[in-house]
């Protein structure tokens, strides 16, 4: 165990892009079917919604929140529709499993995405059942990281000290918060090329290093191996 490490009791892991390694296909998935959905949601054409996507995530923080705060929508349906995607493009990895199985402590989900997204796609990769809880969008009364509000329900929720955490993501703004309330940070970035996916929605992670990141990887089931085994 790193000495850095040594007082970590609970491990945190965003689930998208963090506990797989990024795939720019699985993700345009997401992408499409987001933009797709308010395109039938509000009859607009899909150039119309994609403007409007980019117009919400500045004001809002996410698509989802600002369907929500403008138009009323009821969040399930959009969850439901979003969510529904083809896993097959994801491969569970070993090493990964065999990693977060070895960490000594609690292991805990914590996504912007749904509830039920959590348990599809960890239990699609073969890890859902090495977690003692996860934590969608809905646990957090709709209101996505990084607003500070949202780590504090998580915590909050699951008794998490944050002084005894380390925190997991693809998303360095995802970071700050955690960093600030005293939990360890680890960047996970990658090579996939997201540069065909509209900016609000890609990845922050590959060009960007922030001072409330404390490690950075490409590879996180080695990270693991080489800091906390
Ligand atoms: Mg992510």
């Amino acid at each position: 165990m790193h000495t850095q490490l040594s007082h970590v009791t609970d491990w945190v892991f965003d689930l998208d892009n963090t506990l797989y390694r990024a795939d720019a296909n699985f993700f345009k998935q997401i992408d499409v079917k987001m933009t797709d959905f308010i395109a039938r949601y509000l009859s607009l054409e899909s150039e119309a919604a994609s403007l409007l996507r980019k117009e919400y995530w500045a004001e809002y923080g996410t698509t989802l929140s600002g369907l929500m705060a403008v138009h009323d929508m009821d969040p399930a349906e959009f969850l439901d529709y979003v969510h529904d995607v083809d896993l097959d493009i994801l491969r569970p990895d070993p090493m990964m499993r065999a990693q977060i199985k070895a960490l000594p402590g609690r292991k805990l989900i914590y996504t912007n995405g749904s509830k039920g997204h959590a348990r599809n796609v960890a239990g699609h990769l073969n890890l859902f059942d090495l977690f003692d809880g996860s934590f969608g969008i809905e646990d957090a009364n709709y209101i996505p990281k990084p607003k500070r509000e949202t780590y504090e329900i998580f915590n909050r929720v699951f008794d998490v000290d944050p002084t005894k955490a380390i925190f997991f993501e693809d998303n360095v703004f995802n970071l700050e918060v955690p960093k600030a309330m005293g939990m360890v940070t680890v960047l996970v970035t990658s090579d996939a090329d997201f540069s065909d996916a509209p900016e609000v929605v890609r990845p922050s992670g590959q060009t960007t290093t922030a001072h409330w990141v404390d490690f950075t990887t490409s590879d996180l089931p080695k990270w693991l191996s080489d800091h906390a085994g």
